[in-house]
């Protein structure tokens, strides 16, 4: 039977009212429309869920998440969603060639941010898979990073601290400097804005060679944080941020990824 806990283990099934509107019929790369009236009967709901893979019996979950492995063998896991989700999320992003300079694929994620259903079900599906960690604080990169951090804050229940690029923040801060392909970079926080033990879940919204997430990360261990996770809506793997944040220690999730860049 369905009961609520097998059903928020499958954050893209969804619950109450909303399950009422999951249409097979739709054009909605998630598989969303709205001419499906009503809620659902509980009936239909684990019909729902045993088509969207959330049965417990079912060998092959279309909608299934990758269990938590070792990755490395380290004491790191890390965390993707796999099958029919990856592409359906993927559908949502545009790529726009050449930006900001050629040869770089931007993944521009507010195609993401504008489609309701493709907002709701990424920052649901951080926020589920975090809810239990005891998660203390949610630290947003600067700029993509607060949109989806700040709504994961919300849901989980705790306050969001913004990490900034160096100028901008108006108290005292401490910073870390990193290196890019040409020249450097730094990030900055308000001191004070984390403090020695508290566990945080890093946000941003795209991971790529690692190295803004990793200078993030040393300045969070820096004040004594325990940075429990690094979650990311896009990962690009093939440039090694993945195991760069491995390295300094620190858990990733992404929802979808792209290769070869
Ligand atoms: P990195 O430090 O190399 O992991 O770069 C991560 C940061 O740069 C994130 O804040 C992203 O928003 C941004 N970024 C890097 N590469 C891309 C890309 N191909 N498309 C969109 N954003 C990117």
């Amino acid at each position: 039977m369905a009961r609520g806990h097998e059903v928020t283990h499958y954050p893209w099934v969804l619950l109450g009212r909303q399950i009422g509107r999951l249409n097979p019929d739709s054009r909605h790369p998630l598989g969303i429309g709205q001419s499906c009236p009503g809620p659902a009967s509980s009936l239909q709901i684990v019909r729902l869920i045993a088509d969207a893979g959330g049965g417990g019996s079912d060998p092959s979950p279309r909608y299934s998440r990758t269990p938590d492995t070792p990755r490395t063998g380290r004491l790191v896991r890390v965390h993707r969603l796999t099958g029919f989700d990856m592409p359906a999320l993927q559908s949502l992003i545009r790529t726009i060639p050449d930006h900001p300079k050629p040869g770089i694929q931007f993944r521009d994620i507010t195609t993401l941010l504008r489609d309701p259903e493709g907002l709701r079900r990424s920052i649901d599906d951080i926020s589920d898979r975090h809810r239990d960690q005891d998660i203390d604080l949610v630290v947003g990169i600067e700029a993509r990073g607060f949109i989806f951090g700040t709504a994961i804050a919300y849901k989980l229940g705790v306050g969001f601290v913004p990490m900034r690029k160096p100028g901008k923040l108006p108290g005292e801060t401490i910073g870390r400097d990193f290196d890019l392909e040409y020249g450097s970079d730094r990030i900055e926080m308000h001191v004070g804005a984390v403090t020695a033990g508290q566990r945080v879940l890093l946000v941003d919204d795209l991971i790529a060679t690692g190295g803004t997430a990793e200078a993030a990360i040393l300045l969070l261990k820096e004040v004594g944080a325990k940075v429990v996770e690094s979650a990311f809506v896009v990962a690009l793997p093939d440039l090694g941020g993945i195991e760069r944040l491995e390295k300094v220690g620190s858990p990733v999730h992404w929802l979808c990824e792209f290769s070869g860049e």
